[in-house]
C-alpha cells in the first residue's frame, strides 16, 4: 500500500482559522478550472510545498495556497471562483 502524497482539507482548519474569523470547516469552494463546487474539507492538501497547497479533488488544479511566516501570512485563492461559508443570521438593524 502506497501512502498518498496529500491529506484532506480538514487539516486546513487550524491554519485558515488563524486568518478567518469564521469556521471554514463547513465552507464550500468552487474550482476556477473545472467549476466543481465542493467542501474545503474535501480538498487535497499538499503540505510538503513551501506552505500549504489545496488542490481540487476533481481536476487536481491548485485552488488555494497558504504560506505562513512568523509575522504574516499569504493566502492565494485565485484557483477558486468563490468561497461560501455559513454565517449567523443577519440581525435586523
Ligand atoms: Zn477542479
Amino acid at each position: 500500500m502506497t501512502a498518498l502524497p496529500y491529506v484532506d482539507g480538514n487539516m486546513l482548519d487550524g491554519p485558515l482559522g488563524e486568518v478567518f474569523a469564521v469556521d471554514l470547516s463547513s465552507a464550500t469552494a468552487r474550482c476556477a478550472n473545472c467549476g466543481t463546487p465542493g467542501p474545503v474539507a474535501g480538498l487535497r492538501v499538499y503540505s510538503h510545498a513551501p506552505g500549504l497547497v489545496g488542490r481540487c479533488p476533481t481536476c487536481v488544479e491548485v485552488m488555494l495556497r497558504l504560506v505562513r511566516a512568523p509575522d504574516r501570512a499569504w493566502l492565494d485563492l485565485r484557483g477558486a471562483t468563490f468561497l461560501q461559508f455559513p454565517m449567523p443570521p443577519d440581525r435586523p438593524r
